[in-house]
């Protein structure tokens, strides 16, 4: 199998409202097809499988950065949808992350729904 690497992989939600902002931000950042991209319910909600796609992005495509963005008003958090709760979360998977996949670049955000991009730190 031929080698392809790529620079990042991008976790966000699958909510539609975002995905408008989400492409236009991407495109700006990181380049049109420069990045994997993982779009499931929650973000980093379901952080164990989260973790799987990273791992594999990782190991296949040799990536540098993980970007990962929350949103304000998601459904997956259901009644916990808060602010903290959103960055807690972030901050938990960046950890975890960084313990698993030592030398990994982790930039999290927090995606408002009239698009502007928070950075968590
Ligand atoms: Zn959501």
């Amino acid at each position: 199998m031929s080698k392809h690497i790529t620079q990042a992989i991008v976790v966000h939600c699958m909510d539609f409202r975002f995905q408008k902002y989400l492409d236009e931000w991407l495109q700006s950042e990181l380049g049109h097809g420069q990045y994997d991209r993982l779009s499931l319910a929650g973000g980093v909600f379901d952080l164990d499988f989260v973790m799987r796609q990273i791992e594999l992005s990782h190991r296949l495509h040799e990536i540098k950065q993980v970007v990962l963005i929350n949103h304000e008003n998601c459904g997956a958090y259901g009644a916990a949808d808060s602010p903290e709760r959103h960055a807690a979360d972030l901050r938990q998977a960046k950890q975890r992350i960084q313990a698993e996949i030592p030398g990994l670049e982790v930039r999290l955000y927090y995606l408002l729904l009239n698009g502007v991009f928070e950075p968590v730190s």
